[in-house]
Parts: structure tokens; C-alpha cells; sequence
């Protein structure tokens, strides 16, 4: 380690309680989405970096949704590190007494902070926001660019956020990204699935209950087209040796850190039918049965593929329409990337542990980027009681994840 980045890691022990100090804060700003309105948690962004002396602006399409987003310029020319995090976080339901501490308390107990969103990604959003501060005040020994992009509108898909940058502010691509969304300090994310959400309507004229020769069902033929659309689950993807090889040396992280059989559903299209709603009435035969979809692609499998078996499926059903609700591709960048070296190799000094390139289930910003072939990795804490009761982050967790985003900005940024 050379002296500025002892320096780094020195300044983290020392502020210890102020980085602590910043996320509990972060956390009581409150930001659900929906409705996605997160002026508060962005004043606490803005307020931080305004005292610290940092240059940002605010670009906001939507007034409620605001993005901050700071750049600075090291010493000499270099490479570009876009550091990404997202300010919006679940909904929670406040009179739900089953939440040990309040879903907005931020509160510390037991060597944890808790809140909604703390660890989805108040923590991780945290972090780019400390590397930003830090290595702005060693910018004379750095070479390139730092930019900072803290966004909203992230829970939904919406397109006020990333996607709005991504789309009208290029000075925010960059030539690579990192980004602290939870997924576990033991794994570095490459690569996720993509969500295609279809919508099925079955319709038929309906009848009285007894009259069943009168008209077919509709949710007698939902049921059926949704046990058919099971066909999806056969395609098989078509990776590259360099992914099939990282899928495999990251199998048995995989089950670790996302649990049983996902390394199986990693590689796989999944079909999960999330909602269904057919008849009025239990002696009548329905005339009308809608069913949604949540489709997962993983890497190596295209959108068409899919759409095509779909469609085969649905010649059998001429009462059936379907609509598409929702669609992301499937996203990875190169598992053998430099980023991921440099994580790697400063986890392996702080913890004594390598952490695995794998590829996650759910979804990240950090596609937008890999969409345009800019390597993007995640790096965040463990997902504990995401989108559930008592969500919470590890304090020593949390500044190790500071310390690796720090520690890994600066030595990418040092090289040429
Ligand atoms: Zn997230």
C-alpha cells in the first residue's frame, strides 16, 4: 500500500461515526418508491457535499425525482469511474408492528443500522458518496475522472433516473462503473437477468354455473395456458467460454450468497405467474381470467427467442391475447475485467478472502451501462431483509464496503 492510499484507509477509521452518522440520517430521510418522491433524501446528499466543498449539480426532469450528480478532474489525463447509486427505496408499511425498530428509525442495535433501504442501497449509495468525498481531496495525485451519479426513480424501472442520464447526459458514461447495490461482500457482480413481464387476457362468453356446455372457461383455459407457457423454461441459453467458465467457478458462491438452487436459476429462463384474477362468482362459469407473467432471461438468451415459444403457445389459445408490461435484456460485461482484479485484490488484504465474479437474479442501473459495452460491477453488502421486515446492514460490513469502493476507485484511477 503506498502512502496516500494508507492515508485513505486512515481517514475512514477517523471518521468512522460521521460515515455511521451519514447513513442512520440517510435512512430517516425517507424515499419510498412508490410514490418515489426523494427531495428529502436527496437534501441529505446535497447538504454533505455542500459542507465538504464538493462540486455537483442537480438534474432534475422530474421535480420530485432529483439526480445529483458531481465530476472532478485529476491531475492528468486518464480514464473515466463512474461511481452509481440509487437514493429511492421500497415501500414499507408504518403500522406494521412486526419491525423491531421503526422502518424509518435508522436506529443501531447489536452492531447494526435498520432501516427500509439501508441495505437496498442507502449503504451502498453511501459508499460511492465517501469515495467520491475522499478521493477528491487526493484529486492532485489522481489521474482521469471521478463522477458521482446518486439517482432516483430505480425501484420502478422508471425514467426519471438512470435512464434519463443515461439517454441525455453522456458525460455520465464513462469507461467503467462501480456500484454498491446489495449483493455480498463475498461475491463481485458482472452480469444480471432480465425481466419480461407479459400480461394474458382469456376471454370467453360465460354462462351460468350449470350450464357449463354453454361456454368454455376462461380460467379453466388460463390455467392451462399457464402450465403451458412452461415451455419457455426449455431454452437453453448460448454463452460465451469466458461466462460458461465464470458460471462455474461461481457456482458454489452463488448458492452461498443468493441460497439453494440459484445457481441453477442463474443460467435458466424462470417463469413465475405473480398475479391471476378470473369469475365473479363461484356458480358462474367465468367469461373472462387475466394472469401476469414474470419472465427471467438469463444472459444468452434474446427477448425473440422468448416472444417466439410464447407464440407458438398462444396458437392454441384463440381466446387469449397477451401484452407486454415490462421489459429489461439480460446484461454482463467481462467477468475477468481489471475492476475486478482491483476489487479482489484489495478484499483479499482487508479480509483475507477472494471474492467471486458472479452473475445475480435480480436487477441493477448498472445494466444501462453494460448496454453500452461500459464494464459496470457491483460490490455491496449482504441483501438482509430486503423488501421485508427489520432490513438492516452490519456496521463493520458497511465500512468494509466503504473501504473497498474507496481503496478500488483510487488504484483504477491511479493507473494509466
Ligand atoms: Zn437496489
Amino acid at each position: 500500500m503506498d502512502d496516500v492510499k494508507r492515508q485513505l484507509a486512515k481517514w475512514i477509521d477517523q471518521d468512522r461515526d460521521t460515515i455511521i452518522g451519514f447513513l442512520c440520517d440517510f435512512v430517516r430521510a425517507k424515499s419510498p418508491n412508490p410514490p418515489g418522491d426523494t427531495t428529502l433524501a436527496a437534501a441529505h446528499i446535497t447538504r454533505f457535499l455542500e459542507a465538504q466543498g464538493l462540486p455537483f449539480r442537480v438534474i432534475a426532469p422530474q421535480a420530485t425525482m432529483p439526480n445529483i450528480v458531481g465530476t472532478f478532474e485529476g491531475r492528468g489525463p486518464g480514464r473515466h469511474l463512474v461511481l452509481n447509486g440509487h437514493i429511492d427505496v421500497f415501500p414499507a408499511d408504518e403500522r406494521n408492528e412486526r419491525w423491531t425498530h421503526g422502518p424509518w428509525s435508522g436506529a443501531i442495535a447489536n452492531g447494526k443500522i435498520y432501516g427500509r433501504g439501508v441495505a437496498d442501497m442507502k449503504a451502498g449509495t453511501s459508499a460511492s458518496i465517501f469515495t467520491y468525498a475522499y478521493l477528491y481531496r487526493i484529486r492532485e495525485h489522481l489521474k482521469g475522472r471521478l463522477t458521482l451519479t446518486a439517482v432516483s426513480d430505480e425501484e420502478t424501472f422508471g425514467p426519471w433516473g438512470a435512464r434519463y442520464l443515461m439517454e441525455h447526459h453522456p458525460e455520465v458514461h464513462g469507461d467503467c462503473l462501480l456500484n454498491g447495490e446489495p449483493s455480498s461482500p463475498l461475491t463481485i457482480r458482472f452480469g444480471e437477468k432480465g425481466p419480461l413481464w407479459l400480461e394474458f387476457t382469456v376471454r370467453t362468453p360465460g354462462a351460468h354455473g350449470a350450464y357449463t356446455h354453454y361456454s368454455k372457461s376462461a380460467t379453466k383455459l388460463a390455467m392451462q395456458l399457464a402450465r403451458d407457457l412452461e415451455a419457455v423454461t426449455e431454452i437453453k441459453p448460448e454463452i460465451s467460454d469466458n461466462i460458461r467458465a465464470a458460471l462455474e467457478q461461481g457456482h458454489a458462491t452463488m448458492e452461498k450468497a443468493m441460497g439453494a438452487g440459484a445457481a441453477a436459476a442463474v443460467s435458466a429462463v424462470t417463469l413465475n405467474i405473480g398475479t391471476i384474477r378470473g369469475g365473479l362468482k363461484v356458480n358462474m362459469v367465468p367469461g373472462e381470467c387475466v394472469f401476469e407473467t414474470d419472465i427471467r432471461l438469463p444472459v444468452g438468451v434474446d427477448q425473440s427467442q422468448v416472444l417466439g415459444v410464447v407464440a407458438k403457445v398462444l396458437k392454441q389459445y384463440p381466446e387469449a391475447t397477451m401484452r407486454e408490461t415490462q421489459f429489461s435484456a439480460p446484461s454482463w460485461c467481462d467477468p475477468n475485467g481489471e475492476m475486478v482484479e482491483i476489487l479482489q485484490r484489495n478484499v483479499t488484504a482487508l479480509k483475507g478472502f477472494t471474492p467471486i465474479p458472479i452473475v445475480s437474479l435480480g436487477g441493477t442501473d448498472a445494466r444501462l451501462w453494460r448496454y453500452r459495452n461500459i464494464p459496470a460491477y457491483v460490490y455491496g453488502p449482504f441483501p438482509r431483509g430486503m423488501g421485508s421486515t427489520d432490513e438492516h446492514v452490519e456496521i463493520e460490513e458497511f465500512l468494509h464496503i466503504v473501504r473497498v469502493h474507496v481503496l478500488s476507485a483510487y488504484d483504477y484511477l491511479m493507473r494509466q
